[in-house]
């Protein structure tokens, strides 16, 4: 549901999560116009909707338009969920994880259909994906097919659904966001998104999050397969005019960096390939002993 573009406006469904802020990057690119919904629905991890502002501030552009936030309590109020209520997040009876929500996507899609028909708008993008989600049913390829043809009946137009991360697994929603918008994006996307159930804001490799909860460990997962899949390049080629250990590594571009390919070398690179690498890429005079430092880390106890 990728091909097809039928309009220069977009509305994207935009949670201020991972996904759909890859999403609305992807849809920068596409469209002439784009404008955001959001949807306040009682969920445990208002984190997210907080994040949506800033996220917003930074992509913001020509072709940005407006944000909604329209108030969806209606699942609060039918409760059952681990994400709207008190419940435990674990597997359920019905074999769907506790933070499943009945009828979520299915209502978030009327409801930015309805607005979408208000502002003219007919091509809507979401972050919907079949790969990596525990099945729920309403992220189905096959259920957003009917619904957006049962919404074209109803409302008697044409919606273009676009759902770019439908068939990508969380390391591939990674590439695709770098692919974008480059090392701004995967910073943005890294420290600004919340996909925490929890609503954790605890810093680590892959962002922000308790690292407990199941949305947690996807996101570290996922983050950790992707920079296993591309090699970084060392810190003193991708900074070549900062010196070594100087103010925190520069705090800002040069320390985000700095993390990132710290986590990378330890936890992406098998042995063999940290020694080709080390091989490949020798320290320069004033960076010597970096390599020896990062490996002692893995002997210590706290290293996972
Ligand atoms: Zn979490």
């Amino acid at each position: 549901m990728t091909t097809g573009m039928s309009g220069s406006s977009a509305l994207v469904l935009f949670s201020g999560g991972q996904d759909s802020t890859t999403c609305l990057a992807w849809a920068l690119r596409r469209f002439d116009h784009v404008e955001t919904v959001g949807f306040d629905y009682g969920q445990r991890h208002a984190a997210e909707l907080a994040a949506r502002p800033r996220i917003l501030e930074a992509l913001a552009g020509p072709n940005l338009g407006a944000d909604h936030v329209l108030p969806l309590e209606i699942l609060k109020a039918i409760g059952g969920s681990a994400l709207t209520g008190d419940a435990k997040i674990e597997m359920g009876a019905n074999g769907l994880p506790t933070t499943f929500v009945p009828g979520r996507n299915l209502l978030f899609l009327t409801a930015a259909a309805a607005l979408g028909y208000r502002r003219g708008i007919r091509d809507l993008v979401g972050g919907m994906c079949e790969t990596d989600y525990s099945g729920y049913p309403d992220c189905r390829d096959e259920t957003l097919k009917a619904m957006t043809r049962a919404l074209d009946l109803g409302l008697d137009t044409r919606f273009t659904l676009h759902t770019p991360l439908m068939w990508l697994d969380k390391a591939a929603t990674w590439k695709l966001a770098e692919d974008i918008g480059g090392e701004d994006l995967i910073n943005l996307i890294l420290w600004s998104t919340v996909t925490c159930y929890n609503g954790g804001i605890a810093t680590h490799a892959w962002g922000r999050g308790c690292g407990i909860c199941p949305a947690c460990q996807l996101r570290a997962r996922g983050w950790r397969t992707y920079i296993g899949r591309t090699p970084l390049d060392p810190p003193w080629k991708q900074f070549p005019t900062y010196e070594a250990g100087s103010l925190g590594w520069r705090m800002g571009g040069g320390e985000d960096y700095w993390f990132r390919f710290w986590d990378w070398f330890l936890r992406g690179l098998t042995d063999e390939g940290r020694v080709a690498y080390m091989h490949a890429n020798p320290e320069p005079s004033g960076w010597k002993g970096r390599y020896a430092t990062m490996l002692d880390l893995l002997n210590t106890d706290s290293f996972t």
